[in-house]
């Protein structure tokens, strides 16, 4: 189902913010593999020391394949770290495991973002897929004409809305928990005060996709905005 508005470009900043952090990510992220820490601590080591010291012992950790695939599991209490973070020495491996164990942590206190964003989860996978879907079909029927079309657009809206909002907490969610990791790191020792500022290099790398991400999804909602009240009005 491929549609142009006269809003596509709306996209367009966000989907070159995207494009570059993606890059960034990972260009970041060699880098700083390639420097080992002075703590001599692998990515686990320091997961596992900072769920420690929160007073965490339910959280697993597992090695999981691919490359930053590393994530937090929240209602399976996994802490899932790649191959390069779970075995590696590294100021990048040491970053990531933290920023991992910062998700963690911020499960235990019931950080507020992180509890909404978890509620929010299962409609975001529905919002994100069918909200666009609803959208088109009520495009193609005529918003104006047709009292369906009318109300798909608009179902199409809500549900790409509820998508919108989990990207936008997302943001603070995944600030909070490099914030965190930062903190850890260094207070732990896993890092010195030379070391910290090549970690948060890779982390505020990472946060730049999650703020591209909801900028994308930001900008897309608004373009349907835009052509329902247009449709609705014109047809
Ligand atoms: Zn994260």
């Amino acid at each position: 189902m491929l549609y142009f508005s006269p809003y596509d470009w709306l996209i367009l900043p966000p989907l070159i913010l995207s494009l570059y952090a993606a890059w960034k990510v990972r260009s970041t992220f060699a880098k700083y593999s390639r420097v080992r820490a002075l703590s001599g601590m692998t990515g686990r080591d320091a997961a596992r020391m900072i769920l420690r010291s929160d007073g965490i012992t339910d959280v697993t950790i597992e090695v999981t394949p691919g490359q930053l695939t590393d994530h937090y599991h929240p209602t399976q209490k996994a802490l899932r770290l790649s191959e390069d973070v779970y075995y590696g020495d590294s100021i990048a491996a040491l970053g990531v495991a933290a920023h991992e164990a910062g998700h963690a942590v911020q499960h235990h206190r019931a950080f507020a973002p992180l509890v909404l964003r978890n509620m929010a989860a299962p409609v975001t996978g529905i919002g994100s897929y069918l909200g666009p879907v609803l959208f088109m079909i009520g495009l193609f029927m005529g918003a104006g004409t047709t009292v369906f079309g009318y109300y798909a657009m608009l179902a199409g809206i809500v549900l790409f809305g509820a998508a919108t909002a989990f990207a936008v907490i997302t943001v603070p969610v995944e600030i909070d928990a490099s914030r965190r990791a930062m903190k850890l790191l260094v207070e732990g020792g896993h890092l010195t005060r030379d070391e910290a500022p090549m970690a948060r290099k890779v982390l505020t790398a990472a946060a730049l996709t999650y703020l591209a991400g909801m900028l994308m999804a930001m900008m897309q909602l608004l373009k349907y905005v835009l052509i329902f009240t247009r449709m609705s009005r014109d047809d």
